[in-house]
């Protein structure tokens, strides 16, 4: 037997080498709501890395729609769905989420995560293709590999080396093309258009995941498949109830077949306990508040736009996107690599110092080289958090000691 180190010692002498490489993740300690100032570590702090996007997790009437549920199905689902875990309140809300993005049918999940990997693994497997595009979420790229279907990775929103690939998958039993609607880590928004015209040309599926763009994109917040009216020509949506509609969960949507398949064979799906029900009504609840005011959404996505030109005018990197997420790249040409990490780490601990809290984003969750503090924006920021934000970023990022 060859010998082998205590867990003790090989765990952590694993964990020094990733804070040495400035990629140590820690959780923080948040006590009190999503709203845009909250109390981290016993202060205050303006808030920016949170998906509230909307405002929506502390409304009123999706709070008073989670208690009213609390008090009539009480706090769990208490079974997978398909055993007795599937309440009015969850039929309640795939008939609306349906209804709202103008589809056959929805199936709500207990999250995001579970959605992909379970949808994913249903559709495809052996002797099938699934296209994905390099910056796809983890939930993808996991649902890809347990389904083991042949993954083929094309770049970046790049639909020529799409085509490429899906002339050279000809043999394929099933092809499926997976992408986000509005991309995670950097904010920018899918060619959906012509990757559904790549789709019929190829006879391949598509799915796109709307998980930020749910609430805040296309009509009363439908998403941008239905923004660009292509809600019909997409096989199979999925999204989140965690972000923009302040809730927990997340659906699939598309034809009665593909809900049908989900509830059949999507293990992740099968074997794990329903969606809470106090946050299907939560979800219903705010999906309501998107119809009603749509001007929340809308708002959201001028500020924002406002805020990029500010941040860029001040010569920093903010690659073109149209969301409510805002990439702020840390690297100029003099950052070795390796060093961008350590940098946004740096530079997040400074604006926390400010009173400011953004996200750094460093691998494995973007490419080496990468890294970038990630603002994400939301409705109920006020004119004054924005400036406080943006003055605070550009001063931090322009100042030498972030560069250590
Ligand atoms: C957040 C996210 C998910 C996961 O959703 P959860 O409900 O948080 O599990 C899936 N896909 C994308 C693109 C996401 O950003």
């Amino acid at each position: 037997m060859p010998p082998r180190a205590p867990l003790v010692d090989s765990v952590s002498h694993e964990l020094a080498e990733l804070r040495s490489a400035g990629l140590w993740r820690e959780l923080k300690e948040i006590a009190s709501a999503q709203e845009p100032r909250v109390v981290l570590d016993g202060r205050e702090v303006l808030l920016f890395c949170s998906n509230n996007y909307l405002g929506l997790a502390n409304h009123p009437s999706v709070v008073a729609a989670a208690r009213d549920a609390l008090a009539k199905y009480g706090a769990s689902a208490a079974a997978s769905p398909l055993v007795s875990g599937h309440m009015s309140i969850h039929r309640a809300l795939e008939e609306k989420i349906a209804a709202w993005k103008g589809l056959e049918a929805a199936l709500v999940c207990s999250s995001g995560y579970q959605a992909n990997l379970g949808v994913i693994g249903a559709l495809v497997g052996r002797g099938d293709v699934v296209l994905s595009d390099e910056l796809n979420h983890a939930s993808i790229i996991d649902g890809c590999r347990l389904s083991r279907a042949a993954v083929r990775v094309f770049r970046h929103n790049d639909v020529d080396h799409l085509s490429a690939l899906l002339a050279e998958s000809g043999d394929a039993r099933r092809i499926l093309i997976a992408t986000e609607a509005v991309f995670s880590m950097d904010g920018d928004l899918a060619p959906l258009r012509e990757i559904v015209a790549l789709a019929k040309q190829f006879g391949a599926w598509t799915l796109v995941d709307e998980a930020h763009s749910t609430g805040v994109f296309g009509p009363c917040g439908a998403g941008l498949a239905a923004e660009l009216g292509l809600t019909r020509e997409i096989d199979v949506h999925v999204g989140t109830l965690g972000k923009a509609l302040g809730s927990a969960g997340a659906y699939v949507a598309g034809s009665r077949v593909l809900i049908d398949l989900v509830v059949n064979r999507a293990r992740s799906f099968i074997y794990s306990t329903g969606l809470p029900p106090a946050s299907a009504a939560a979800a219903l609840a705010a999906i309501d508040v998107c119809e009603r005011e749509p001007e929340r959404a809308i708002g959201l996505r001028q500020r924002v736009a406002r805020l990029a030109d500010r941040l860029r005018a001040a010569g920093l990197s903010v690659p073109a996107g149209d969301s409510q997420i805002l990439p702020v790249r840390v690297s100029g040409s003099a950052v070795e690599a390796g060093d961008d990490a350590r940098r946004a780490l740096s530079a997040m601990r400074a604006l926390l110092d400010r009173g400011v809290y953004v996200a750094a984003i460093r691998p494995p969750t973007v490419p080496p080289g990468t890294s970038r503090l990630r603002l994400s924006v939301m409705a109920t920021h006020t004119q004054q958090d924005l400036d406080a934000a943006c003055q605070n970023v550009i001063a931090v990022l322009r100042s030498p000691l972030s560069r250590s």
